[in-house]
C-alpha cells in the first residue's frame, strides 16, 4: 500500500493482515501511517490530557502490571476518595496549563453505589469548567453507564490491556468477556470510548497484533487508543520484565493508525523513559495525543515544561477542543501553555 492511498475505515481485520503491516520495513511502515495520519488529522496538532488519579491504590483487582494493586506490595500510599472541591481545583489548573480533557482514575473493580454521588459531582464539575471530561472506575452496569453520560461525561477510558490469548497470563480477577460488555454498555450510551493496551508484558507479536484486532474490529474504533510501555514497578510480577525494543512501540503505534485511521493514538504510560528522538518518532509514526503533567496516575510522567519545549522544537502546537476549535481558544491555550512554565504545575495526587 502506498502512504497516499485513500486510508478505508475497517472492521474486519484478520491476523496475517495485521502481521504483514507489522512484519514491513520499519521506512515503509511509518510512511505508510503518517500518509494515512495526515488524511484525517492535522500531523502537527497533538491533544493533550491531564490526568488525576482521584482514588489511588487497595485495587482488589489483580492486574500484573499495576502498583495499585492490593495483591502486590509496591510501597504506594492508599488513598480514599478524593473531595469533590480537589478534584475541580485539580481540574482548574489543569485547565491554565492548557489541558483539553481532564481524565479521573480510581483504582476500583467497579464503582460502588456510596461512591457514585460524588463521582457524578465531579464529573458536572470539571463539565463546567469547560474541559472534556474522562474517567476509568473499572467495570461498569448499564446503570451507571447512563448515570455517568447524563452527568456530562464524555470519555470512558476501559483498556483491553492486551490480546484475548494472552490476557489470562495478566489478570485473573475481571474476564476479558466483562471489559468487552463495558465497553458496549459505554457505547450504547451515547459516551466516546478510550480504550488500548500495553506493551512489554512478555507478549508475543500475535498477541500485539491480537490487541489491535480486537480494537478495531469493534462495531466502532474507540476514538481514542491509548497506547502504553510497560512500566516496571517494583513489587509488581512484571518487575523484571525484558525492555520493548523502541522500535517495536513505534511501530505498535504505527499500525493502530494505520487500522484505526481517525481515532486519536495516546502515547500514553512509559513516555518518561523515551527520549525526545522516540517521542518526535512516535508522532511521525501517527500518535497524537499525550497526557500531560507532573504525574501520571501513580508513575513519573515527563515534567510539562519539556514537553512543551519538545512541541516548540518540532513545531507541534496543542490541539483545541472540537466543540471549541477556534482561534480565540487555541490562542488561550498557547498563551496558558507559555505561562505555565515557571508556575506550579500539577495538584500531586499521590502525595496528597
Ligand atoms: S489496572 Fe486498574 S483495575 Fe487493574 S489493579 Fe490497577 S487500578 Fe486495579
Amino acid at each position: 500500500m502506498s502512504a497516499t492511498a485513500a486510508s478505508v475505515t475497517r472492521h474486519d481485520w484478520s491476523l496475517a493482515e495485521v502481521k504483514a503491516l507489522f512484519e514491513q520495513p520499519f521506512n515503509d511502515l511509518i510512511f505508510q501511517a503518517q500518509g494515512v495520519h495526515r488524511q484525517h488529522f492535522d500531523a502537527n496538532r497533538v491533544q493533550v490530557s491531564t490526568l488525576l488519579s482521584i482514588k489511588t491504590g487497595a485495587c482488589p483487582e489483580d492486574c500484573k502490571y499495576c502498583p495499585q494493586s492490593g495483591h502486590y506490595n509496591t510501597g504506594l500510599d492508599k488513598e480514599k476518595l478524593m473531595e469533590v472541591q480537589k478534584v475541580l481545583e485539580a481540574a482548574a489548573e489543569a485547565k491554565a496549563i492548557g489541558s483539553t480533557r481532564f481524565c479521573m482514575g480510581a483504582a476500583w473493580k467497579h464503582p460502588s453505589a456510596k461512591d457514585m454521588p460524588y463521582v457524578l459531582k465531579m464529573v458536572e464539575g470539571v463539565k463546567a469548567l469547560g474541559l472534556e471530561t474522562c474517567m476509568t472506575l473499572g467495570k461498569l452496569d448499564q446503570e451507571q453507564t447512563k448515570a455517568l453520560a447524563a452527568a456530562g461525561l464524555d470519555y470512558y477510558n476501559h483498556n483491553l490491556d492486551t490480546s484475548p490469548e494472552f490476557y489470562g497470563n495478566i489478570i485473573t480477577t475481571r474476564t476479558y468477556a466483562d471489559r468487552l460488555e463495558t465497553l458496549s454498555y459505554v457505547r450504547e450510551s451515547g459516551m466516546k470510548i478510550c480504550s488500548g493496551g500495553i506493551l512489554g508484558m512478555g507478549e508475543s507479536l500475535n498477541d500485539r497484533a491480537g490487541l489491535l484486532i480486537q480494537l478495531a474490529n469493534l462495531p466502532e474504533h474507540p476514538e481514542s487508543v491509548p497506547i502504553n510501555m510497560l512500566v516496571k514497578v517494583k513489587g509488581t510480577p512484571l518487575a523484571e520484565e525484558q525492555d520493548v525494543d523502541p522500535f517495536d512501540f513505534i511501530r505498535m503505534l504505527a499500525v493502530a493508525r494505520i487500522m484505526m485511521p481517525k481515532s486519536h493514538v495516546r502515547l500514553s504510560a512509559g513516555r518518561e523513559q523515551m527520549n525526545e528522538q522516540m517521542q518526535a518518532l512516535a508522532f511521525l509514526a501517527g500518535a497524537n495525543s499525550i497526557f500531560y503533567g507532573e504525574k501520571l496516575l501513580t508513575t513519573g510522567n515527563p515534567q510539562a515544561d519539556k514537553d512543551m519545549l519538545l512541541f516548540e522544537r518540532l513545531g507541534i502546537q496543542p490541539e483545541a477542543r472540537e466543540e471549541h476549535d477556534d482561534e480565540v481558544h487555541q490562542a488561550a491555550i498557547e498563551q496558558a501553555l507559555v505561562e505555565q512554565r515557571d508556575s506550579k504545575l500539577f495538584y500531586d495526587a499521590a502525595s496528597a
